[in-house]
């Protein structure tokens, strides 16, 4: 198979990357970027750069320089309130083609990392995006080359970069991401082993760019500055001065911008710290939170219903950000992945699945407990363990342990018990057999679950090859969860006890069958043996069945008793050896 790019393809910065060699990793361009900006530079000569270096036209070229492509794509012309700097049609192309552009930088991108060509991707979007946007990226991808196996929502994603698609069933999850030019909540549910959207909302016109602008006009305002009228043109290289030092307030209490030449004469430094930032962002930040309680409300979710809040969005580094989500939810975001990068992670593992490069975690399903049949003396036997992967199957045979037995029963059971009856039963099968000598039947038992965690139970009586199957519907894997602690946590507190019960059965029976045995060898041949070993082999028996009777259990006393039994009936055994073989010799001769 071959390789999938997992791309996401953001309104202010894309990434790209793959699985190799087992593991999600993304990939960097040659200045050792991982973030690519989503920005296209059209010099008037018909050149085309993408990324950080059309980022550099942005201040010289404004007209030509596109970017937030993302937020005019599928839509219809005049369609959304966003209104560009710059002027596409003057420029000569659509919006799908400035994100074929970008799409076909990431491909490049990519080939130079791993030295071979690609030509299919996973591409995300964001969970609001109609089936208009959806296509249209698609086509984008398209015409960069690229086969589209797949398009997937961006909380989606950013939900299987932080693992989550192990949750359990049911589970809810809120991905709150705030990028760069627009804010994002999504409402998430684990059903079936995948992601439902519950419901989304957001601001298409709130993200870091605007804490950038308000805090630049800040910077400004403080009054080192010339007049409003020379710095006009320069603004773009105050905010880029903002972004900067915002970006460095995430992590330190104080950063001072300098800014050199901003006129002829005039060098500007600012001294900046955490608190002057979180004044001006608050009030902006703070605008999330009405839309955070409105996707709740849609879900019909109250914020202690979810079992997960997860940021994305680089915006989300912000101490302040972190503290607003807690608030809102009740509860400490996750913050255990890189939050400018878990959307396109998420890509890679999906685009990793698909390519058969990892495995399929997202339908990949366990059996919560054992699975087994109940045999000889009310034991378990287990067939299938806890923990097995499904699709999974396993199969055992067994015979009958009684003479002249005609049927069967087999009990399906489930649980981690060592007793049949400590475990529940799903359901059994009657195998009929033509009666014979004990251990004459052949019966095979087979276990099969299917990725469903539908149990299917075959029986065959090996002799007429007669096939008896029991279906029981996914009760196999639909188990309550309480149920299933409670059941693992039983088995723990009596494993002791279960263990020597098991102990004592499995003794138990072995000295039932040596008394048997050894009646029948005296019925047939006592007569052979002389008095003392007669007389042993008695007084052996009866020690054997005292013990299977003596309250309480001694399985010490049991187990000698039945070595003492089984030592002393040696002459015994060799002598029906050669009566048998005398028997044979005789039939030949005669
Ligand atoms: P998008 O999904 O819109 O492309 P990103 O997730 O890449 O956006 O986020 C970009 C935004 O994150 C920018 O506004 C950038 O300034 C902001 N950002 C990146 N790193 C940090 C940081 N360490 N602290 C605060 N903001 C940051
Ligand atoms: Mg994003």
């Amino acid at each position: 198979m071959s390789a999938i790019l997992g791309i996401d393809l953001g309104t202010t910065h894309s990434l790209v990357g793959v699985v190799d060699s087992g593991f999600p990793i993304l990939l960097a361009d040659a200045e050792g970027s991982r973030l690519t900006p989503s920005v296209a530079h059209y010099a008037k000569e018909g050149a085309v750069t993408v990324g950080a270096r059309a980022l550099r036209q942005r201040a010289l070229d404004p007209e030509r320089t596109v970017s937030s492509v993302k937020r005019l794509i599928g839509r219809r012309q005049g369609e959304g309130d966003w209104k560009p700097s710059y002027d596409l049609t003057g420029i000569g192309k659509t919006p799908v083609d400035v994100s074929a552009d970008i799409l076909r930088h990431l491909k490049n991108i990519a080939e130079r990392a791993l030295e071979m060509e690609v030509s299919r991707a996973v591409i995300t979007v964001p969970a609001y995006f109609n089936d208009a946007q959806r296509q249209a990226t698609k086509r984008a991808g398209e015409l960069a080359g690229l086969t589209v196996e797949r398009i997937l929502s961006e909380p989606t994603a950013a939900a299987l970069a932080y693992g989550l698609d192990k949750l359990e069933e049911r589970k809810k999850i809120a991905v709150y991401d705030l990028g760069g030019g627009t804010f994002d909540i999504s409402i998430l549910e684990m059903r079936d082993g995948v992601f439902q959207v519950l419901a989304t909302a957001g601001d298409t016109q709130l993200g870091g760019d605007d804490i950038d602008r308000a805090f630049a006009d800040w910077i400004r305002s403080q009054g080192i500055l010339p007049s409003l009228e020379i710095i006009k043109g320069k603004m773009p290289w105050l905010r880029d001065a903002a972004e900067t030092a915002k970006k460095k307030l995430s992590s330190h209490d104080e950063v001072t911008i300098e800014i050199p030449f901003l006129d002829s004469q005039k060098h500007l430094s600012v001294r900046t710290t955490r608190t002057d930032l979180e004044k001006i962002a608050l009030p902006l930040i703070e605008r999330t939170r009405r839309h955070c309680l409105r996707a709740l409300t849609d879900a019909n979710l109250k914020p202690d219903q979810l079992d997960e809040v997860i940021l994305v969005g680089g915006s989300t580094r912000m101490p302040l950000v972190r503290r607003i989500v807690a608030d809102i939810f009740g509860k400490e975001p996750n913050i255990s992945q890189n939050p400018d990068e878990a959307v396109a992670m998420g890509a890679v593992i999906q685009a990793g699945i698909l390519s058969g490069s990892l495995r399929n975690v997202v339908l990949l399903d366990v059996t919560p407990l054992s699975l087994g049949i109940e045999t000889f003396g009310g034991l378990m036997n287990v067939i299938i363990p806890r923990n097995t992967t499904l699709p999974c199957k396993a199969g055992e045979m067994f015979t009958n342990a009684v003479t002249n037995q005609s049927e069967m029963l087999i009990r399906v059971l489930q649980g981690e018990r060592e007793l049949a009856k400590d475990n529940w039963e799903l359901g059994r099968i009657a195998v009929l057999f033509p009666s014979g000598p004990k251990g004459s039947a052949r019966v095979g038992v087979q276990f099969s679950l299917d990725a469903n965690g539908i149990l299917q139970v075959l029986t065959r009586n090996t002799a007429t090859k007669a096939d008896t199957v029991l279906e029981i519907q996914s009760s196999a894997v639909n188990v309550d969860d309480a149920q299933v602690e409670q059941m693992i946590a039983e088995s723990v507190d009596h494993a002791f006890e279960d263990m020597n019960e098991r102990i004592w059965t499995e003794s138990r029976l072995k000295g039932e069958e040596l008394l048997v045995a050894v009646a029948e060898a005296l019925a047939q041949c006592g007569t052979l043996l002389i008095e003392d070993e007669l007389h042993k082999i008695k007084s052996c028996a009866a020690q054997v069945r005292d013990s299977i009777n003596h309250e309480p259990h001694d399985v010490k006393k049991l187990k000698a008793a039945n070595q003492s039994l089984d030592d002393a009936t040696q002459s015994l055994a060799v002598l029906l050896v050669e009566r048998a073989m005398e028997a044979a010799l005789e039939r030949k001769l005669g």
